[in-house]
């Protein structure tokens, strides 16, 4: 049993590119970053998990972020022993500006504390910089070189081709991520199950 969790913001695409690579539909309800449960979609023995996106919910006191931050670390703290690899799921387009405005407000975004907790946590991380789409063609690179420096990674991001995919659910642009995922597999000699 090995399994793949998908985490990132409300609205990034998480559940269209699970989507786009399962062929189920795993959101539940129609209003974004309502759920906090992981719904799971199975494919023989490789289960692909959806956690609740980060953002804010109404109604509720603490930063919906902080409860999605800990339910993603003890959920992976739960389920280490199967847990083969994490993507992250982040808008490409408005990334940065972001990231740059909680900066401006002295805060860690939540997508940086993420990356940095999954790799803490021993976790094999691949970043998904989805809705590229939306980004023009000769902007592309120093758009991803931006993200994976505000990540912390050092750029150029063409280095890192074995962490990082630029996709686009929508148009059915994931090779880059089915490419890194199927050698992660392969690692496990699992190529039987994606
Ligand atoms: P989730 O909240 O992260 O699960 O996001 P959804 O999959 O519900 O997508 C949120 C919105 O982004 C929807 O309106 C999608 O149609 C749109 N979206 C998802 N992927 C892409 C993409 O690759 N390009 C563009 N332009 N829009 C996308």
């Amino acid at each position: 049993n090995l399994e793949i969790i998908f985490v990132g913001r409300s609205n990034v695409g998480k559940s269209s590119l699970i989507r786009k690579l399962t062929g189920h539909k795993v959101k539940v309800g129609k209003r974004p970053g309502v759920t906090l449960i992981p719904t799971h979609v199975r494919l023989s023995d490789l289960l692909v998990t959806d956690m609740p996106g980060f953002g804010f919910m109404s109604g509720i006191k603490e930063r919906k972020q902080d409860i999605v931050k800990d339910k993603v670390v003890s959920y992976i703290e739960t389920n280490a022993d199967r847990i083969l690899m994490a993507v992250m799921v982040v808008d490409g387009p408005v990334f940065v500006e972001v990231v740059e405005r909680w900066e401006s407000r002295d805060e860690i975004p939540i997508d940086v504390e993420m990356f940095g907790f999954l790799s803490e946590l021993g976790i094999d991380t691949v970043l998904a910089v989805n809705k590229t789409d939306k980004v023009k063609e000769k902007e592309l690179d120093r758009t991803l070189d931006d993200i994976v420096e505000k990540l912390g990674i050092l750029p150029p991001w063409r280095q890192w081709m074995d962490m990082i995919a630029p996709i686009s659910a929508k148009k059915g642009q994931v090779k880059p991520l089915v490419s890194i995922i199927r050698q992660r597999l392969h690692d496990e000699k699992r190529d039987d199950l994606f």
